[in-house]
């Protein structure tokens, strides 16, 4: 049984895509009394106002949660620990901190040294986004349909998890909960691994010198092009997940190299079997994605 989840302060600490989405979603269905973004840029802070997401802006952490009964941090995962650092001592108690990360494991050692007594950690990742950034970029229907991890520990109070496993299917998610190591290595392959591949290709293109930039942009209906949307996703948000999730994503990363080692020998011997053996099995798992829609 899942109950619509009320707060009385939510602090968003962040207000780009992800905790903008949230803003809009939790003003829409009045899940708070007050809402508080932080962010450490005024023009950010006067974008999320000129689009009146929360009723009080603050470049101030201490004050934004300030007697906040929830915090959700929406921030590259590499600025997690600094920010747990300050905020720790001005949490009240019986509070509920939870992110967005996407990577899971460091965000729990980043923060939980600053969680004073009596504070609930939640770590959560909604696998829900795009490629845009902002306080513009987020609209609430965004987690409609898709997937959010949280990965609490043991100790974790369930009354805490309840309530955010409670938040997160009224955003319209679908809820599993698992060990954050695990969502790390899933992760790793489903979605970090994806993008460096995109990142690697795109700049890889770019510096083809026998190809000119014309003709990359000319010619990229071409399976290029999917590439390129998702390489123009946030640098400094993805430079931090590759350097939090650095063993799986290296390990994952092994694993595709060894696997694209034997297309290669398949191609340079004219084996043609073992390309469209593949070919089908791929395509059964597109297959099954738009099954499951998820596409
Ligand atoms: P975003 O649109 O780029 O917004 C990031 C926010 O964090 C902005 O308010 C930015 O404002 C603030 N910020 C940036 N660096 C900061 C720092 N060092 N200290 C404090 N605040 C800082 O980001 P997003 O896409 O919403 O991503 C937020 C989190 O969600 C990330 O941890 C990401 O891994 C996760 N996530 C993203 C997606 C996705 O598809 N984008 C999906 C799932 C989860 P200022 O510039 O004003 O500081």
């Amino acid at each position: 049984m899942t109950r619509k989840p009320h707060f009385k302060r939510v602090a968003l600490i962040g207000i780009g895509l992800i905790n903008s989405s949230l803003a809009r979603l939790i003003q829409r269905d009045k899940l708070a009394d007050s809402v508080i973004s932080f962010s450490r840029k005024d023009e950010t802070l006067d974008e999320a106002r000129s689009l009146n997401l929360s009723h009080e802006y603050t470049n101030d952490l201490r004050v934004a949660v300030h007697n906040a009964d929830l915090i959700i941090l929406g921030i590259p995962v590499g600025a997690i620990s600094s920010v747990a650092k300050v905020i720790g001592p001005a949490l009240k108690k019986g509070a509920i901190v939870t992110d967005v990360g996407s990577v899971k494991r460091s965000v729990i050692e980043d923060v939980s040294p600053y969680m004073p007594e009596g504070v609930h950690l939640v770590p959560g990742h909604p696998v829900a986004g795009t490629e845009h950034s902002g306080p513009s970029a987020g609209f609430p229907g965004l987690f409609e349909g898709r997937w959010c991890i949280l990965t609490p520990e043991k100790d974790t109070d369930n009354v805490a998890i309840e309530i955010i496993h409670d938040f997160w299917i009224h955003a319209g998610m679908q809820v599993d909960i698992m060990d954050a190591n695990h969502h790390d290595q899933v992760l790793a392959i489903t979605s970090h691994l994806p993008h460096l591949i995109a990142y690697n290709i795109v700049g890889t293109a770019y510096d083809l010198e026998a190809v000119t930039e014309r003709e990359v942009i000319k010619y990229a209906a071409g399976g290029f092009r999917d590439f390129t949307r998702i390489a123009a996703s946030d640098p400094t948000m993805w430079r931090d997940v590759f350097l939090s999730n650095r063993e799986a994503v290296l390990e994952m990363l092994g694993r595709f190299t060894e696997d694209l080692a034997s297309l290669q020998r398949a191609i340079r011997w004219g084996d043609g079997d073992t390309l469209e053996e593949l070919f089908i099995k791929t395509r059964e798992i597109r297959r099954s994605l738009i099954d499951a829609k998820q596409v």
